[in-house]
């Protein structure tokens, strides 16, 4: 899996700012983002930025990031070989959620789930 960049095309590595998931505290502090062999996303930090965890919980930040990368609706990142900020969208490659509507409800529920109201007791 591959992230596309309008200028490079497709790029195998991004980088996503930590503000995302760590607001001031990581706020200009990147992160490698890649895919594995499985196309599970995989979050690094950047060799610049290793020293800024030195006193934080790396393991929890990059799970963070992982996270928001795996949830990513408009995720803010940049091109990891031009630079040039480009919008993940990763929820546009997932089944888009179904919608029932609420009409149809009562039919997925077993006849034990509707309350009939002759059953009902009597106040
Ligand atoms: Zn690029």
């Amino acid at each position: 899996m591959t992230f596309k960049c309008e200028t490079c095309g497709e790029v195998d590595m991004i980088l996503v700012d930590g503000y995302a998931v760590g607001d001031r505290l990581l706020e200009g502090v990147m992160f490698k983002v890649t895919h594995d062999d499985e196309g599970e996303v995989v979050v690094n930090v950047t060799e610049e930025s290793a020293h800024y965890f030195n006193g934080l919980n790396e393991k929890k930040w990059l799970k963070e990031m992982k996270d928001y990368v795996d949830d990513g609706m408009d995720v803010c990142a940049e091109c990891s070989q031009c630079g040039q900020q480009l919008l993940l969208n990763t929820m546009d490659e997932r089944e888009p959620p179904i919608r029932l509507p609420l009409t149809s409800v009562e039919g997925l529920m077993t006849e034990d789930d509707i309350i009939n109201p002759r059953d009902q007791q009597p106040l």
